[in-house]
C-alpha cells in the first residue's frame, strides 16, 4: 500500500496536494510539522470528502528525526502550528478519527501512553504508529530489535523503523526487521533513507511491510531517497511482469514471494539477475533475484538469515571468505575450497559450488572427459573447480599458472602436474581451458596463450563469456580447434543454482537466450 506524505508549505497548498494524492494513494500522511498553517479541521474532512477509503496518518515529526529531504525542510522541520502543541494536535487527530497518529519512540513511554489512553477514550478507532528515525546512520541489528520490542511494549499498532543507509548491508539489516516483526506478529514499516536506501523502498512491500511511502511528485519528498508514486508504480509494473499472477496486488502482499540475491562486489554489470529472473518467471515461480553490492559480508549474511532469503549466488571476491559464515558446506564445495551458491534451508545456510558442475556439463557436451588430458590456465577459484571436476570424472588435468607458488599449491593439493605459464609450449594435451580473466571485456585484445601454441589442442574452452568469442577462442578457431565460450558454463552454473533453490529444472535454453541478448546489447 502506498502512503503519500503531504509536505506542502501552507494549508491551501496542502488541500491541493490532497486532491491529487487521494486519487492514487492508499494512505495520506499529513506532515503537520511541515504545513506551516496546517489545520486539521480543513485537511481531514478534505481527505474524507475526496476519497473516503483513503486512510489518514497524522504526524508531527520532531526536528531531530526529520531529515532534510529538500531545501525547504531544514527550516520547516519544526512545529509551525504554534497555536496548538504536538500532543494536543495528535489528540485532535484522534478525536477526528484519523486512522493513525505517529509518535516517535523517543518522545517516551509517558507521552505514548497518554495518547493510547486518549485513543481508547475516543472509541479506539485510531491506531498508534510508534516510529523511530535515525537520519544519519543505521544502528546494529541488535539495536534495531531493541527498538522494535520497545515500540511493541509501548502499544504500537504499527512499528515504524526508518534509518539512513550508508551501504547495502544497512538495507539488509533494516529489511530483516520485516520478517522478524511478522513472526511476533506485528505490523511494521521498515525502510532506509538516502540514495543507498532506495532499494529498501522497492523491496520492503514485497517482504510484507505494512506500507511504503512515495512522493506525489519530484520535490515533494518527505525523506531523502524517497521515490515518487510514478517511479514506485513503474518498478512494480516491471516486477509484476516477472510474476506469474498478474492480477495480484503487488504492493499489498509479498508473503509468498521467494527472494534470491547475488552477493559480490562489484555486481553492477552482472547478467545473473536478468538470467535468473527470466528463468523463475518462466517456471511460474513467484520469485525475485536482486544483486547486492556487498562490502561487509557478515552483515549481508545476517540479512539473508533475517529476511528469509531463500538462496544466494556468491561471486568475486567472496567465494572463499563466505565459507566461514555458513552452517554447512557440501562435500564438493569443501574440496574445491569455494562456494558460489547458498541454500537457505529453514534458517540453515548451506554452501555449494555449481561452477564445477557448470563447467563439467559444458565439457561433457563437447568431449569425453575420462582419460583425456586438460591444460588448465590459472590457479584461482575457477581453476580449482575445473581441476577437481576433471579428476573426479577420470580426466588428467595439468595446471599452468603465472604465479609459481599458487600453481604449485593447487598442484600439491589435488596431486596433478604443474607448469609455469612461460612453459606452456612444452605441454601437449587434448583440451585447453582458460580460467583466468585475461581477454575479458574491455581488455578484449589480450590472450593468455599465443595463437601458435594452440595448434595441438582438439578443444579450447574459455570460461569468459563477455565477449562471447575472446581473442583466445578466435585464435584457437584459426588453428582448427573446436571452441566453446564460458556462456554454457555460466548458464549451467546458474541453472544448477535454481535447481538447488527450488528443486525444479529451469529452461537452460531460455537462460542462454537472455544472456546472449544482454551481451549483444553490451557489445552494441
Ligand atoms: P581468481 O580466483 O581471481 O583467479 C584468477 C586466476 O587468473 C589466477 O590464477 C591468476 O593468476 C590468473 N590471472 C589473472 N590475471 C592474469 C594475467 N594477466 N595473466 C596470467 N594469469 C592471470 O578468479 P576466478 O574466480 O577463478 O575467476 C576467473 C575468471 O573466470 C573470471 O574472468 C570469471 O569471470 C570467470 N568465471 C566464469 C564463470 C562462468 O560461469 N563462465 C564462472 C566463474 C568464473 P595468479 O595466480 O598469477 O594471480
Amino acid at each position: 500500500m502506498i502512503c503519500i506524505p503531504i509536505t506542502a508549505k501552507t494549508n491551501k497548498e496542502a488541500l491541493q496536494e490532497i486532491q491529487k494524492s487521494c486519487l492514487i494513494a492508499d494512505f495520506i500522511e499529513l506532515r503537520m510539522d511541515l504545513i506551516a498553517d496546517g489545520d486539521l479541521d480543513d485537511l481531514i474532512p478534505a481527505i474524507r470528502s475526496t476519497k473516503g477509503s483513503v486512510k489518514i496518518i497524522v504526524t508531527c515529526r520532531k526536528k531531530e528525526e526529520a531529515p532534510a529531504a529538500n531545501e525547504l525542510q531544514g527550516t520547516r522541520s519544526i512545529i509551525k502550528n504554534k497555536e496548538i502543541g504536538k500532543m494536543d494536535l495528535l489528540k485532535k487527530a484522534i478525536a477526528m478519527k484519523a486512522d493513525f497518529v505517529d509518535i516517535e519512540l523517543t518522545e517516551g513511554p509517558a507521552a505514548i501512553s497518554e495518547l493510547r489512553d486518549y485513543c481508547a477514550k475516543q472509541g479506539g478507532v485510531t491506531g498508534i504508529i510508534v516510529s523511530y528515525h535515525d537520519i544519519k546512520k543505521t544502528p546494529s541489528l541488535a539495536r534495531l530489535k531493541e527498538i522494535f520490542h520497545q515500540s511493541v511494549e509501548n502499544g504500537a499498532a504499527v512499528v515504524k523503523i526508518v534509518t539512513f543507509a550508508k551501504s547495502a548491508e544497512d538495507n539488509l539489516k533494516v529489511l530483516s526487521m520485516i520478517p522478524y516483526a511478522q513472526k511476533h506478529p506485528q505490523k511494521i514499516i521498515a525502510m532506509c533513507m538516502g540514495a543507498e536506501g532506495r532499494i529498501s523502498r522497492v523491496i520492503a512491500p514485497f517482504l510484507g511491510a505494512y506500507l511504503s511511502f512515495a512522493a506525489l511528485a519530484p520535490g515533494a519528498h518527505s525523506a531523502p531517497g524517497q521515490l515518487t508514486v510514478r517511479q514506485m508504480r513503474q518498478i512494480n509494473n516491471l516486477i509484476q511482469g516477472n510474476r506469474p499472477n498478474k492480477s495480484e496486488a503487488v504492493l499489498s502482499s509479498g508473503q509468498d514471494l521467494q527472494n534470491y540475491v547475488l552477493l559480490g562486489n562489484p555486481v553492477a554489470q552482472s547478467l545473473s539477475p536478468a538470467m535468473h529472473n527470466a528463468a523463475l518467471k518462466e517456471m511460474g515461480i513467484d520469485g525475485r533475484y536482486s544483486a547486492f553490492c556487498v562490502s561487509n559480508l557478515e552483515s549481508a549474511i545476517c540479512g539473508i538469515r533475517g529476511m528469509d532469503i531463500r538462496g544466494a549466488s556468491v561471486t568475486i571476491p567472496y567465494k572463499v571468505s563466505i565459507m566461514e559464515y555458513l552452517d554447512e558446506i557440501d562435500d564438493d564445495a569443501l574440496e574445491i575450497g569455494a562456494v558460489n551458491t547458498i541454500v537457505n534451508n529453514n534458517g540453515r545456510l548451506i554452501g555449494y559450488n555449481t561452477d564445477c558442475l557448470g563447467l563439467m556439463l559444458t565439457l561433457r557436451q563437447l568431449m569425453p572427459v575420462k582419460d583425456q588430458t586438460f591444460v588448465i590456465i590459472g590457479a584461482g577459484g575457477t581453476a580449482r573447480a575445473a581441476v577437481y571436476g576433471i579428476i573426479k570424472e577420470g580426466g588428467l588435468p595439468i595446471i599452468v599458472n603465472r604465479t609459481m607458488d599458487k600453481g604449485q599449491l593447487l598442484s600439491n593439493k589435488l596431486n596433478c602436474p604443474f607448469y609455469s605459464l612461460s612453459d606452456v609450449a612444452k605441454i601437449k594435451a587434448d583440451c585447453l581451458i582458460n580460467t583466468t580473466p585475461v581477454g575479458m571485456y574491455p581488455h578484449t585484445d589480450q590472450t593468455p596463450v599465443e595463437a601458435s601454441l594452440l595448434a595441438g589442442y582438439k578443444y579450447v574452452i574459455d570460461v569468459i563469456y563477455n565477449p562471447l568469442k575472446t581473442r583466445l577462442l578466435h585464435d584457437a578457431e584459426g588453428q582448427g580447434c573446436r571452441i566453446v565460450s564460458g556462456l554454457d558454463m555460466f548458464v549451467h552454473q546458474g541453472a544448477e543454482q535454481i535447481k538447488l533453490w527450488t528443486g525444479k529444472e529451469p529452461s537452460r535454453a531460455l537462460m542462454k537466450k537472455v544472456v546472449i541478448k544482454r551481451l549483444e546489447k553490451i557489445e552494441g
